[in-house]
């Protein structure tokens, strides 16, 4: 399949490992310049030369070391690249925990990386991407907004409220424009965040690391967890020419894990 993006450029956030990783390898493999974006620039660096490795058609890998959810971060971003073709939100997901604990520190900080960097990154770059006739907005959020789990009640929230103003905004005047907003609902992924919440049920249940996983994995259809790959696979598609009548959507990709017919 020609997905028909290469030359474009992406900024792909949370990207040195787990599904902005997926998501940039998807589309350095596809052609498309990607600038990568996480805060450790040792990881950082390690995860541009690999992506440089798999790049084609003279792709180029550019990296920002930074915080993302931070204003500070994100002018250190736009100050390398302004006008993405293609952005993928992402910044890490809120710690796993007990409601009553929450106080509105904590309530800010999810708030703040899980409903408004995303805002932000959009408002920063939509008006380009309309002005020269094609854009892909692809945000990272989670099952957790159509299914919510208890102990990510932070991101059951903060994630909820982003998908609220992304419903509006995909349908107004930029859709017209050639530009889409699509949010990608991950079920379980095998990554560094999966390991934490599976480490967390482990402390609080006291069962091994097997028992917590097969558990997990015996609530999934397809009796495995997803790889990052598979990801960037929908994720490309979705920045692709060929998804320009996809727009406003929320799409999961959990194994077949929600129960639900739509
Ligand atoms: P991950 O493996 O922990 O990777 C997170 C990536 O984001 C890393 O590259 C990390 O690098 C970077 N990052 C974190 N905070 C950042 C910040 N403030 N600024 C810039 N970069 C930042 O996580 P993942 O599993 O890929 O998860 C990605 C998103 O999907 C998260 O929001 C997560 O909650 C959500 N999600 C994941 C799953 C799953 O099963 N994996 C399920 C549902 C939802 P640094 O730490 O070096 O910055």
């Amino acid at each position: 399949m020609e997905l028909g993006i290469a030359g474009k450029t992406a900024l792909v956030c949370g990207a040195s490992k787990g599904l902005g990783y997926g998501c940039a390898e998807a589309l350095v493999k596809e052609g498309v310049n990607v600038v990568i974006v996480a805060r450790t620039a040792a990881d950082l660096q390690a995860a541009a030369a690999r992506l440089q490795a798999v790049a084609t058609q003279g792709a180029t890998v550019n990296y920002v070391a930074a915080d993302i959810t931070t204003e500070a971060g994100r002018a250190e971003v736009f100050a390398s690249h302004a006008d993405f073709d293609i952005v993928v939100t992402n910044a890490g997901g809120p710690p796993p925990g007990d409601f009553r604990d929450w106080d509105k520190q904590a309530w800010f900080k999810a708030v703040e990386a899980n409903m408004y960097t995303p805002i932000a990154l959009i408002q920063a770059t939509i008006d380009g991407m309309a002005a020269r006739g094609f854009g892909r907005i692809i945000n990272i959020t989670s099952s957790a907004v159509k299914a919510p789990i208890d102990v990510l009640g932070l991101s059951n929230g903060a994630r909820s409220g982003l998908t609220g103003f992304v419903a509006g905004v995909a349908r107004s005047g930029i859709a017209a424009q050639g530009v889409t907003i699509n949010n990608i609902l991950p079920g379980l992924f095998d990554t560094d965040r999966l390991r934490g919440i599976t480490a967390n049920a482990m402390q609080k249940s006291g069962k091994s690391k097997e028992a917590v996983q097969s558990a997990q994995q015996a609530r999934i259809p397809v009796r495995r967890f997803g790889q990052p790959h598979e990801f960037g696979a929908l994720c490309a598609f979705l920045c692709s020419d060929l998804a320009g009548y996809i727009t406003g959507q929320n799409m999961l990709i959990d194994g077949g894990a929600y129960s639900g017919t739509f």
